[in-house]
């Protein structure tokens, strides 16, 4: 897809500040310091809309960028960061969990993982929360530069089966450095929004 306009429009701390319910959301979910905001800008063109953040788990709001004005990602709290504190935990995480139940526009969830490392178990955590609710997943698998192209497919297998991926759960090997799996991406994006 070719993105020719992307906006960040809010970083909501409450339902209320969501947008209309009236185009597709994708929501983005990773451990903290996966690379979440780094895909997000190789998508979407921009070095830094999405900003990589040096402070992982720092974000606790659901941050919302409209493409092309036909769709929002939902850039939702980095998970799996044991320094925030009780009371921030208490706060994000009832709004997540809203939002992932109930929130109509969302179309799918794409869960970025690090390709290098077996699923953590916050990672499958997330997987299985998913799964349990019935929301489509798309499983990113990021950071490929980072190991040689002749292990891919044993780190991808490795991903698949850790996380208990069906045959049919769509899983794309990526990289914000290279671009590689950005076009894969944007298909199986589209996929869900016409399923
Ligand atoms: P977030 O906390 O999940 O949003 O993670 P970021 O997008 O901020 O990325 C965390 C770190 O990983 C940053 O230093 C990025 O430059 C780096 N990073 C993210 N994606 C990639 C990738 O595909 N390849 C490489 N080599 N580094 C990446």
């Amino acid at each position: 897809m070719k993105v020719t306009q992307a906006e960040f429009i809010i970083s909501a701390v409450s339902p209320k500040q969501y947008p209309d319910a009236s185009l597709p959301e994708l929501a983005l979910a990773g451990r903290s310091n996966v690379g979440k905001s780094s895909f997000i800008n190789k998508m979407i063109n921009r070095k830094n809309l999405a900003r990589t953040s040096s402070k992982p788990g720092k974000t606790q709001t659901l941050n919302y960028y409209l493409i092309n004005k036909e769709m929002y990602f939902v850039d939702l709290p980095g998970y799996g960061y044991a320094k925030v504190s009780k009371t921030e935990k208490e706060k994000w995480g009832p709004m997540m969990e809203e939002y992932l139940q109930t929130r109509k526009p969302l179309k799918a969830v794409i869960q970025v993982v690090d390709i290098r490392h077996t699923p953590t178990k916050d990672d499958k955590g997330m997987f299985e929360y998913l799964k349990h609710y019935g929301i489509p997943i798309i499983v990113v698998a990021t950071k490929t530069d980072k190991i040689p192209r002749g292990k891919w497919q044993k780190h991808a297998k490795e991903v698949r089966t850790t996380l208990g991926m069906e045959k049919n759960d769509p899983l794309v090997l990526f990289s914000a450095e290279t671009g590689q799996g950005k076009d894969e991406a944007w298909s199986v994006i589209w996929q869900k929004i016409k399923e």
